[in-house]
């Protein structure tokens, strides 16, 4: 069976290692629209998942569980393509999956916990990783571009809140961007406001796959302060997070080539690793790919010196 369009995995996810996604997006939904953002530009921060869509998921999961098992598998980890908070069903999903006696992790833009039904809703949740980018509205309005006026002061003032009232795993994370939020100014600033947090965990991390428009690595020794600061105050519970992750390509599915263009509309793959996963199917991956390519289904763009393959046939990548 190849990779459903609603659940994936198991996959090493770099911040809770082995993870089995959820994705409960039939597009790219998002209140934000981050520069860095390697889905592109959301096409809404409004819609509903449709019911249909609602049901395969939680028989996909079924499915998915009673095949594969959950053994080794550290959560269900409610998709990172799209701002899940935004999803009038979450609370039925984060039931069903609690049944399969796993812990129920998602990544979220941070801007629900300042709705009190959604703060409260999250206090269900067995793992939790909230963006932090900025504390700077100017910062936020340039790097994140909501679709409504927020406050990062407010949504501080709510983290620092959740963390006091929240008994499970609370983790950060700030995606650093050159030009953006890599001054020191803005890091003393994150610095302060982490130590308010306190989180189990924060990830400092940077754009490692190719967005679009005029984004860059940050100032390494930005990222090196960051580091020395925190690590100070919260040993063993800062992490860097610098490096491409393997694509979760599954490896054991019928049609290689759905499934490359699957996890490339979700988000790019190495040229190099696309070619060494065809092989293992015993294709030649360079034809294959070109194949694609002539077809319109792929593209492949250069980012930091590596080439990377972006699926062109799903409506989730939309070009900035
Ligand atoms: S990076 Fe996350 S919060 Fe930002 S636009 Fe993409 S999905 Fe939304």
């Amino acid at each position: 069976m190849s990779l459903n369009r609603y659940i994936g995995g198991p996959v090493q996810d770099p911040r809770l290692k082995k993870v089995y996604l959820i994705d409960p997006f039939d597009k790219f939904i998002c209140n934000y629209s981050c520069r860095y953002c390697v889905l592109g530009r959301p096409l809404t921060d409004k819609c509903p998942i449709s019911r249909y869509r609602f049901n395969m998921l939680i028989k996909g999961a079924k499915y998915y569980v009673e095949k594969y098992g959950v053994r080794g598998v550290n959560a269900f980890l409610i998709s990172p393509y799209g701002e899940p908070t935004l999803l009038p069903e979450l609370p039925q999903l984060l039931r069903t999956l609690k049944t399969f006696n796993k812990p129920v992790a998602i990544y979220t833009n941070s801007s629900g916990i300042l709705d009190d039904k959604i703060y409260n809703l999250l206090l269900n949740f067995d793992i939790i990783l909230f963006k932090l980018d900025t504390l700077y509205k100017d910062t936020l309005h340039s790097l994140n571009r909501p679709s409504d006026e927020i406050d990062p002061d407010e949504i501080l003032s709510r983290l620092v809140r959740f963390r006091r009232d929240f008994p499970n795993k609370m983790y950060v994370e700030t995606m650093f961007v050159r030009g953006y939020n890599d001054s020191f100014e803005e890091a003393m600033e994150l610095i302060s406001a982490i130590k308010r947090i306190n989180p189990n965990k924060y990830f400092i991390s940077m754009p490692y796959l190719p967005p679009g428009g005029d984004i860059r690595l940050p100032s390494r020794d930005t990222i090196d302060f960051v580091y020395r600061e925190l690590s100070q105050y919260m040993p063993n519970r800062v992490f860097i997070l610098d490096k491409p992750v393997e694509a979760p390509l599954n490896r054991k599915v019928d049609d290689p080539v759905e499934e490359l263009l699957y996890i490339a509309s979700l988000y790019p793959i190495r040229l190099e690793e696309a070619y060494r996963y065809l092989g293992s199917f015993g294709m030649d991956g360079e034809v294959t790919v070109k194949e694609l390519l002539d077809l319109g289904d792929i593209e492949v763009r250069v980012w930091m010196g590596e080439e990377y393959i972006v699926s062109m046939t799903l409506s989730r990548m939309i070009k900035n």
